[in-house]
């Protein structure tokens, strides 16, 4: 699990001033005090949405507002409540509000259309219309309307990845999620160059996004908590959807069948689950691959043990995108269905 962590501030509206009016009508010349109050200031409220996934937004808009109060007018007229800022949130946020050097948790977002109201717009003034009195039948003072409440807010999420990628060290797995995602791992030509799994988001639109999360490391013992791979292990356990990089270019130094099954024998040293996940197999760094007619042996030789396959260049990009359509297809199709 990682976790996300962004800094915002919110502002929420300030109350409208109440007015100072009198009536003057022809046959009223003194018809008294009618200042209208001022209008409530918006709340800043926070919303749980199943359509969010990450809190990537908010690396781009820190600050938020809701809207103001309108003043009151003459006339007895009240000024218009400001709107309320509602702004969405993945599930799973934690809001804290900084007090000082303090962080306090006011809420956990856990649930669709959960809300939470974290600036409290400020009450509209009062006219003058308020204020008449016996002895003061013109009074000639409104009250001002409330400032809105203002905070820092710090947004943490833990995230999940829905796909997990795997594969044996230098199939590609670096260079295809930087393809893919905008996240940037290191890229080398040995084994064991990521030291930690790294998390990408693929955007195929605004509606569609996917964290991908590239485990390195799974090696032969990897089960037996040797080498990287345990940890990780246990994180793709919790993901919906695999792909499995098979390096298929002409210096590839493995068989891909067998790469494969070695990849998958740790799978299921490590738990069966894993082997039941849905798993697409992609071929990689068909750049520099001659026979293409190879491609489509191998589409039959998965497609046989039941995977998926397609190939792919993160190299030149081709079949970036189909690969892109495919995990979405897929992941949707997957995602509520229970492995057991
Ligand atoms: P990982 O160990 O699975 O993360 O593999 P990397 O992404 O680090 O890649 C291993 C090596 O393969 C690096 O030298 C990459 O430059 C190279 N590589 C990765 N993808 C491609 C590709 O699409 N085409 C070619 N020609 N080389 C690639
Ligand atoms: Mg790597």
């Amino acid at each position: 699990m990682f976790v996300d962590k962004v800094k915002i501030h919110v502002k929420a509206g300030d109350g409208g001033n109440g007015a100072v009016a009198f009536l003057r009508e022809k046959y009223r010349p003194f018809g008294g005090p009618a200042g209208g109050d001022g209008g409530k200031g918006g709340d800043v409220i926070f919303v749980g949405s199943s359509r969010k996934h990450t809190l990537y937004d908010f690396k781009f808009k820190r600050h938020f507002r809701a809207q103001n109060g309108e003043h009151g007018k003459g006339k007895n007229q009240h000024g218009k409540d400001g709107e309320d800022l509602i702004i969405e949130v993945p599930l799973g946020t934690v809001v804290k509000i900084i007090e000082g050097k303090d962080e306090k948790v006011i809420c956990d977002i856990v649930e669709e259309a959960q809300r939470c109201i974290v600036a409290k717009g400020g009450r509209g003034g009062r006219g003058n219309a308020h204020f008449a009195t016996s002895v003061n039948q013109a009074p000639k003072y409104a009250e001002k309307g409330e400032k809105g409440q203002e905070f820092w807010v710090i947004l943490e999420l833990k995230l999940i990845a829905h796909i997990g990628i795997v594969g044996l060290p230098n199939a590609g797995k670096s260079t295809l999620i930087s393809k893919l995602t905008k996240a940037k791992p290191k890229i080398a030509d040995y084994p064991f160059t990521t030291l930690s799994p790294v998390l990408g988001v693929m955007e195929l639109d605004e509606e569609r996004r996917l964290i991908l999360a590239d485990i390195p490391g799974i090696i032969e013992g990897a089960h037996q908590g040797k080498g990287l791979g345990h940890e990780f292990l246990r994180h793709i356990e919790r993901t919906k959807l695999l792909l499995h990089l098979i390096d298929i270019s002409d210096g590839r130094t493995e068989d891909p069948l067998l790469a494969f099954e070695k990849v998958r024998r740790e799978m299921e040293l490590y738990s069966l689950e894993l082997l039941k996940k849905p798993c697409i197999v992609v071929g990689t760094k068909i750049d520099s691959l001659s026979h293409k007619e190879y491609i489509e042996s191998l589409e039959r030789e998965f497609g046989n043990r039941g995977f998926k396959f397609i190939a792919v260049s993160a190299l030149t990009g081709e079949n970036i995108d189909k690969l892109k359509e495919l995990v979405w297809k897929e992941y949707v199709r997957v995602k509520d269905e229970i492995h057991i």
